[in-house]
């Protein structure tokens, strides 16, 4: 298949790209790079030395003999040049990563709120209306996230995007159908993802596009078998205050010797995913489009569901580190339960790795490579969004 990437170079996006390239794809990465520009913003780097793009694709052709293209190119803001690439390339699929994806990156300042808010919401509405302009039958997979379900504690599996409603008409009869499972999004960042759902649906009924929209849960781990095969091929590891997800910072916080951050009790549960499990779901969400017909495919991208707080235990017990509960900076149940079905992507046939120990000792042993990287002073969450914490910081500032 001939297949774009967009948001290629980032986290997700570059080991989604390879492991595509490697299954026969003809890949073209499209990115802004605007990941790289925030990351100079803040002032942090990925604690893994990544090199340029350009570098890394030379790497892979050097390594594997295939090519990978790019096109630089902002999705959200330059319309006409996407026309143009998509008309160029016309492509069977589009894997469409190109959005801001950090909620505490989101929630910093009313300038961070709106410009999370313009580049996913436009970046998702530029790509469908260019598709639909193009008409080009592309298959369009989004992630999105699990945070847009909520954490309320609902004694029930997490349904796949739709929930069956029932409901009376004016005569007493019974009608049943499928609505968007009710969005509660905690953060701008979650929000956009709501929004991007809406895009979705109206596509889908409005000009007949066949997408799949994937609810991934947090992505731990950082390397895969292709990111692995050359050093100049490594993965971003995000383990900042704002684009360091829990895991990954527990991770890089016991690799240097740091207490392990528990915002709150710990209570929280969340879903989790392997960045290896992540490429797979991926390949599977991809090479699966003819699947897809007028309704959004919605799958959980998710395998396992943890308390933060049994996570902070299992990787203190593994490194030796102390736990520290700080102050919850975000606006959010302080603890709930969460459990979701991840059938559509299992009966693809995802065998998922899941949370091992070796794993997890592996990324321990990887950040310790790159101790001399960490910026302790960029660790802690600084972003804040709970009300009746930001009101008692204001008081005593
Ligand atoms: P990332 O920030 O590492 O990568 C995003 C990439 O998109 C970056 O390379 C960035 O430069 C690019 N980009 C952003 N806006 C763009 C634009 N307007 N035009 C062109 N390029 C643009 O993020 P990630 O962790 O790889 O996440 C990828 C997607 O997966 C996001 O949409 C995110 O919401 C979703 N997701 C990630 C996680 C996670 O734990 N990392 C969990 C759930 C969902």
């Amino acid at each position: 298949m001939r297949i774009i990437v967009l948001g290629g170079d980032g986290f997700c996006g570059w080991p989604s790209s390879l492991r595509l390239a490697l299954r026969g794809h003809a890949i073209t990465i499209v990115d802004s790079l605007v990941r790289r520009e925030i990351d100079r913003e803040l002032g942090v780097d990925s604690l893994t030395p990544v090199n340029s793009l350009p570098e890394r694709l030379v790497a892979w052709r050097e390594v594997t003999g295939t090519s990978i293209g790019f096109e630089p190119l902002d999705v959200a803001t330059d319309y006409e040049r996407l026309v143009q690439v998509l008309g160029d390339i016309r492509p069977d699929a589009i894997v469409h990563f190109a959005e801001q994806r950090a909620a505490p990156y989101s929630m910093k300042s009313p300038t961070h709120r709106r410009y999370t808010v313009d580049n996913n919401v436009n970046a998702t509405h530029n790509l469908l209306a260019a598709v639909t302009e193009v008409g080009v039958n592309a298959h369009v997979v989004h992630l999105g996230t699990m945070g847009v379900y909520g954490y309320d504690t609902v004694p029930m599996d997490l349904p796949e995007g739709y929930l069956t409603v029932s409901y009376p008409d004016r005569d007493g009869d019974t009608h049943v159908r499928d609505i968007l499972y009710p969005t509660q999004p905690g953060s701008v960042y979650h929000l956009t993802k709501s929004l991007d759902q809406l895009l979705f649906q109206f596509y889908a009924v409005n000009d007949g596009l066949r997408i799949t929209d994937l609810h991934q849960g947090i992505v731990w781990g950082s390397q895969t078998a292709e990111t692995s095969l050359d050093s100049r091929l490594v993965n971003r590891f995000d383990y900042d205050g704002d684009y360091g997800t829990v895991l990954n910072r527990f991770l890089v916080e016991a690799a240097v010797g740091l207490p392990l951050t528990v915002h709150g009790s710990g209570g929280q549960t969340r879903a989790f995913i392997n960045i290896n499990d992540s490429v797979q779901c991926i390949a599977l969400a991809v090479e699966s489009g003819d699947d897809v017909g007028d309704r959004v495919r919605v799958m959980n991208q998710m395998t396992e569901t943890h308390r933060v707080s049994d996570l902070a235990a299992i990787v203190a017990e593994l490194s030796g580190a102390v736990v520290s509960h700080v102050e919850n900076p975000r606006r959010e149940a302080e603890v709930n339960d969460l459990s979701a079905r991840n059938d559509h992507l299992v009966n693809l046939g995802l065998d998922p790795i899941g949370l091992r120990s070796d794993l997890l000792v592996a990324e321990i042993e990887l950040a310790r490579v790159h101790a001399a990287r960490v910026k302790p002073a960029h660790v802690p969450a600084e972003s804040c969004w709970n009300r009746e914490r930001v009101a008692a910081r204001e008081t005593t500032t």
